[in-house]
């Protein structure tokens, strides 16, 4: 539920109001926007009738129900956009944000290569898989904390920040050693023990939306993050399982949109995944801009027909430069920003 403090409600009432959350068996979520403060009264086994009745509390406006099951990331509790500072670089404020590397790191001269490359290129953030999660047990696995070593390196050689996937509850504190913002990878997303984990964690997360997830369940997912303490988080569409097998998922640009609704949370997009398939990569990618993407991630490799993992849906250090080309260029920028 949600009160609603009058425009002229003091600090005293409002103290009040959050104290009466507090007993009445809730959490208190207080935002306070430029002119008047909203406070979330959330949880599962508060005395509800008792937070209706502050109605009568003074300096209350009103006392309203959140409509959605998901609360602390839904729009109607918080109307100001959600900005997630990744070690300086912000997601969801007027710039595209795009993250590009390898899907793997390979070796520390396939990193820095790409790392170097990208980052002339335009990008503000490097990602690069270390631990990877592979369909099938034989193949490539990541190279682990080597991997997380060689990322640092090329972050302190480039001043890109590192967004890297977390898979297990047992690496979270290695990761976050070395990373600027901690991956879940789509496979992850319902891992309830390590959304629980990651909350407590002081990092930036990236969500990746589950390939067979509802937005509902995308959006339940974030909350665990939020409602366990962490609400830097960034939701990343990345296509989901659908009966079209032309491309290797479908690339959901609807819930980009419909998720700038329903949530004050940045979005961003992942034509590589989405699709599968290079050539899609920059119509997509403009496509989530125009569908109002905060950001893209997008899979670079020098060397794509070598790579270890997600070759064909990797541009190459040229086709990179192009795509950051024709974004700037794409008048949908423009309208985006207006
Ligand atoms: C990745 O980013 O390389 C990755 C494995 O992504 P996803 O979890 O979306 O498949
Ligand atoms: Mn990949």
């Amino acid at each position: 539920m949600l009160v609603n403090m009058s425009a002229g409600a003091t600090r005293q009432e409002i103290n009040h109001v959050i104290d009466r959350i507090k007993e009445c068996g809730f959490q208190a979520h207080v935002i306070e926007g430029a002119e008047r403060t909203v406070i979330g009264a959330v949880g599962s086994s508060g005395r509800r009738s008792e937070i209706e009745a502050l109605r009568a509390a003074p300096g209350v406006e009103a006392v309203i129900q959140i409509a959605t099951p998901f609360k602390l990331v839904s729009r109607q509790l918080r109307q100001t956009r959600t900005i997630v500072d990744v070690s300086g670089v912000r997601i969801g404020a007027e710039d595209l944000v795009v993250m590009a590397g390898p899907c793997s790191v390979e070796s520390r001269e396939q990193l820095l290569e790409t790392a170097h490359a990208v980052k002339a290129s335009g990008a503000r953030l490097l990602r690069g898989g270390a631990y990877k999660p592979r369909t099938s047990p034989y193949d490539f696995q990541g190279l682990g904390v080597e991997a997380l070593r060689f990322l640092k390196e090329a972050s302190e050689a480039t001043g890109l920040p590192i967004v890297t996937e977390v898979m297990s509850e047992v690496d979270v504190e290695t990761v976050a050693e070395y990373a600027d913002m901690l991956q879940i990878g789509a496979r992850n997303m319902q891992n309830f023990s390590l959304l629980r984990k990651l909350a407590t964690v002081p990092r930036p997360i990236l969500l990746k939306r589950g390939p067979s997830a509802t937005v509902k369940e995308w959006l339940l997912a974030a909350e665990y993050l939020l409602a366990g303490g962490n609400s830097n988080v960034v939701l990343c569409e990345r296509g989901i399982k659908t009966f079209e097998t032309a491309t290797r998922n479908t690339l959901d640009l609807a819930a980009v949109a419909l998720v700038k609704e329903l949530s004050h949370l940045p979005v961003v997009a992942d034509p590589s995944h989405g699709t599968g398939l290079r050539s899609l990569i920059t119509p997509m990618s403009k496509a989530a801009v125009g569908a109002g993407a905060d950001g893209l991630m997008v899979e670079v490799h020098p060397c794509p027909e070598r790579a270890l993992s997600d070759g064909p849906q990797s541009l190459d250090l040229n086709g990179f430069a192009e795509l950051m080309k024709e974004l700037r260029k794409d008048p949908l920028q423009v309208i985006r920003a207006a």
